[in-house]
């Protein structure tokens, strides 16, 4: 099986990097394939109760793809409630583009 924790970082840093560039003003057809990206996790995603979790997740919280920082900001608050169910110490939202963007400011 594959490494759950490596799986997850990789997982993670994809997402939140999509996310992070994704248009302030996506097309419907970019909106559409952010929902379908999504909605394929719970679907194909090779842990299979992180995969049980995230589905549960998406049916209370649907995804914002709205925006790139809608989408982010929904992004991080799901990521937080695995941190939260794993023990991990909550990341800071308003941090996100310094982390997964621009980088630190100075
Ligand atoms: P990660 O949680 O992988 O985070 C990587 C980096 O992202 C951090 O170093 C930090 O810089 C940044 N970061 C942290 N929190 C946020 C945030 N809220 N917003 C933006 N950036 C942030 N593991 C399990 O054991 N059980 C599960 O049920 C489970 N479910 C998962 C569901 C999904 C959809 C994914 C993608 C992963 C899941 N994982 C699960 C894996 C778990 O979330 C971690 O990836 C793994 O434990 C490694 O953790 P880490 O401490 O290295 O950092």
């Amino acid at each position: 099986p594959p490494d759950v924790e490596q799986l997850g970082r990789a997982t993670w840093t994809f997402l939140h990097t999509t996310a992070a560039y994704y248009p302030d003003r996506p097309t419907s057809w970019q909106r559409a394939n952010m929902l379908n990206l999504l909605h394929s996790l719970p679907v194909l995603y090779p842990c299979s109760h992180c995969a049980s979790h995230l589905g549960e997740t998406l049916r209370i919280n649907p995804p914002d793809v709205s925006g790139r920082v809608a989408l982010s900001r929904w992004l991080c608050e799901r990521h937080n409630e695995v941190n939260e169910r794993l023990g991990k110490d909550k990341f800071n939202c308003a941090k996100t583009d310094e982390r997964w963007k621009d980088g630190p400011s100075d």
